[in-house]
């Protein structure tokens, strides 16, 4: 798969829940590849951002498989871990606000509210049931990526226009709606992470 297999709002796709794997073959772990191949390219694209995360709906396949880089901090570090059938079996704490981007959602960001520590399970491309713990910012990409499992893209939790910003080819977050400040991005603009 390449970028262009990423399919992009308001693509009807996005708002569909996926059907659970039933059994684990061959064609799961082409589509997960095909997956990570399309995520590091459209990474290959991008100066200020990084490919965080993707769902196996955003390349048009209605399926609940996720694929998550193993490291956030180092895009020298191409590797995933696949998340077939994920589910948040238990949130901790009190939700928190951060700036969120998408591969489905061109240029935007916008912050949305998310717990701070979540329990997942999920299966292996073995079949073998597994659970992850998740603090930071991985607890916020389990969320944002179970979201697009159940049809929920992170613009949906973006009640207020005034949370959302457009990400400028030089890096820099300008306000969708008029009068607003840029957001003191906590990371530098070549560190947002999409999902
Ligand atoms: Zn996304």
């Amino acid at each position: 798969m390449t970028s262009k297999d990423i399919i992009t709002i308001p693509n009807p796709l996005l708002r569909e829940r996926s059907k659970r794997i039933g059994h684990v073959d061959a064609s799961t772990q082409e589509l997960a590849e095909g997956m990570i191949e399309a995520t590091l390219e459209w990474e290959a694209g991008r100066e200020h951002e990084f490919g965080a995360a993707l769902a196996a709906i955003q390349v048009a396949q209605a399926y609940r498989v996720v694929v998550i880089r193993n490291d956030f901090d180092d895009k020298s570090n191409k590797s995933f871990t696949v998340f077939i059938n994920p589910e948040i079996v238990k949130v901790e704490g009190v939700p928190q606000e951060e700036l969120e981007g998408c591969l489905s959602v061109s240029d935007i960001y916008g912050s949305v509210a998310r717990y701070p520590k979540v329990k997942v399970k999920a299966i292996n491309l073995d079949g073998k049931p597994f659970r992850v713990t998740a603090t930071g910012f991985l607890a916020r990409v389990f969320q944002h990526e179970i979201d697009h499992t159940n049809g929920i893209v992170f613009v949906d939790r973006v009640t207020d226009p005034r949370k959302l910003y457009r990400l400028e080819a030089d890096g820099k977050f300008t306000p969708l709606a008029a009068g607003e400040a840029s957001p003191k991005a906590k990371a530098a603009p070549n560190e947002m992470g999409a999902q």
